[in-house]
């Protein structure tokens, strides 16, 4: 059995398309799309998306702009968030091009370049 949802963009029944077309003769309306679930579900897990809720970014964003503050009020960030690292530097040889007076062309140049990366700390999930 298949589930469907209707799309929950606030505008989405306003939306000049074919597909929203319902309706006959004088009686005709732009509804709101009509969203299979699973339907973006290439993976086969189950597990629930916004494509299911939404037929487009522009329908999920305009359901994100009119909510916004409750949407925020479900989980609120009143303290930034923190992850330890460690960052390690190490040299390596690299080429750089430099103009010299002998050539009016770029001459590749070797120079010791540094290379940052940073390094997740080992904790409890690794
Ligand atoms: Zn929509």
């Amino acid at each position: 059995m298949s589930n469907y949802n209707w799309c929950h963009g606030p505008n989405c029944h306003t939306k000049e398309t074919q597909s929203r077309v319902r309706g006959s003769g004088d009686n005709k309306v732009l509804r709101t799309i009509k969203i299979k679930q699973g339907r973006y579900n290439w993976n086969n897990n189950n597990s629930i998306t916004y494509d299911d809720y939404f037929c487009g970014n522009h329908c999920l964003f305009d359901f994100i702009r009119l909510h916004l503050t409750s949407i925020i009020a479900i989980a609120p960030r009143r303290e930034a968030q923190e992850t330890p690292i460690k960052i390690e530097k190490e040299k390596y040889e690299s080429t750089r091009y430099e103009y010299d007076s002998y050539s009016d062309r770029p001459q590749r140049v070797p120079y010791q370049a540094t290379r940052t990366t940073i390094k997740s700390v080992d904790n409890d999930n690794g």
